[in-house]
């Protein structure tokens, strides 16, 4: 049995109360007050200094004795619950989302590891861990920059349970490959004129059909979970007589990656504006939000294979898994592409999925997790000595 297996397996009555406190408190984005208490009590048992982000919604722990001469690397993990509302109207906030789970194997591996780190008196590498607000509205890694969180970082790692139709209890992929998730406002302007004479206006339609024609096509080579298509199309003219001059439509992008993100925004940009080359209609585009794509190093996802294949065995190691769902941790990569990085998955037989108010997992799956997390931060810190 892997080292860190068994720590972890040591470890479970501690793992399962820190579970049971942070799930009992189900705290919004940038609300998480208590959440952000309880990992900061349990930081200072530990005998560490933790440092309190401001408005107390989450919290950053440096190891002592490192000059991070040899770089620093950030374990993070996100805290915040999600709102739901049920069939009888009622809501509820919880951790549909199991960032209870992310928060409680970080408080383990960070448990772990220090008892370790105290048994040396220098470390060249530094160590961090990263309680971090606000994932689902993807503005929590804004903040934690903002503070200082990603100064010295040069390593950064993170996981998170995967719903069962993607990784089974007992497995995990060493990459989870998000999208990158986009959506353009955009408004048409043309001239109104009497429907009976039409020759004396521009119709917005004509806009909307270049957008309708222009996205088409750049969504015909993609494969999922790129796409790019039209979500909202509609003109502000309600009468059958009028040519309409004023149409708002918003395009949902989705892709791999950031880069691919580029392409197609600017092949649909193109598109439009090829078909529109001769028409006196005017188009204004509208960045509503941008989430990056996964930027991940190579070598990091080996030392993840190995993590997962140690704690796991090879059968239980799972390819590179790509959803097209989003995710805050790429913030970070994208405000710092020199960042090594690697997101991995946990199998948790989640179901019925993520973001489910009845969403349940196999709680056996937290010691994996911490023995896979420590397992591939001793590798990253020894390879840094
Ligand atoms: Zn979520
Ligand atoms: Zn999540």
């Amino acid at each position: 049995m892997s080292d860190f297996l068994e720590i972890a397996k040591a470890n479970l009555l501690l793992i399962n109360n820190d579970f049971q406190q942070l799930h009992a408190r189900p705290e919004l984005a940038f609300e998480e007050w208590e959440t952000t208490k309880y990992i900061a009590e349990q930081i200072e048992d530990m005998g560490l200094e933790p440092r309190i982000l401001s408005d107390s919604d989450g919290v950053i722990v440096d190891f002592p004795n490192s000059n991070n001469s040899a770089g620093l690397l950030a374990i993070r993990a996100d805290i915040d619950a999600l709102r739901h509302c049920l069939t009888d109207g009622s809501e509820i906030t919880i951790h549909s989302c199991g960032h209870d789970a992310n928060a409680t194997m970080a408080l383990a591996v960070c448990r772990i590891l220090y008892q370790r780190w105290q048994q040396i008196k220098h470390h060249p590498m530094g160590l961090r861990f990263i309680f971090q607000p606000a994932e689902e509205n993807v503005s929590g890694a804004k903040k934690v920059i903002a503070e200082g969180g990603l100064n010295d970082v040069t390593h950064i790692i993170a996981i998170h349970m995967r719903p069962k139709a993607e990784a089974l209890m007992g497995k995990a992929t060493p990459g989870v490959c998000h999208s990158s998730v986009m959506a353009v406002d955009i408004t048409i302007n043309g001239v109104s004129a009497h429907g009976g004479w039409p020759q004396q206006g521009v119709s917005v339609i004509e806009g909307i059909k270049a957008v309708i024609l222009g996205v088409e096509k750049a969504a015909a080579d993609l494969t999922w979970p790129a796409s790019v298509k039209v979500t909202v199309a509609r003109t502000v003219n309600t009468i059958y007589n009028i040519i309409p001059d004023r149409a708002n439509m918003t395009l949902d992008f989705r892709a791999h990656d950031s880069a691919e993100m580029e392409t197609i925004w600017r092949q649909v940009q193109e598109n439009i504006a090829d078909t529109l080359a001769q028409s006196k209609v005017k188009i204004e585009y509208n960045k509503r939000f941008f989430i990056p794509g996964p930027l991940y190093d190579n070598h990091m996802l080996e030392l993840s294979q190995q993590a997962i294949k140690e704690v796991l065995g090879e059968e239980n190691l799972l390819p590179f898994l790509y959803t097209a769902g989003a995710e805050d941790f790429h913030c970070y990569t994208h405000a710092r592409n020199d960042l090594n990085a690697v997101y991995l998955g946990l199998g948790a037989d989640v179901v019925p999925g993520l973001h489910n108010p009845q969403m349940s997992f196999n709680h056996d799956a937290l010691i994996n997790g911490v023995a896979i997390m420590a397992t591939l931060a001793e590798k990253i810190l020894n390879e840094n000595q």
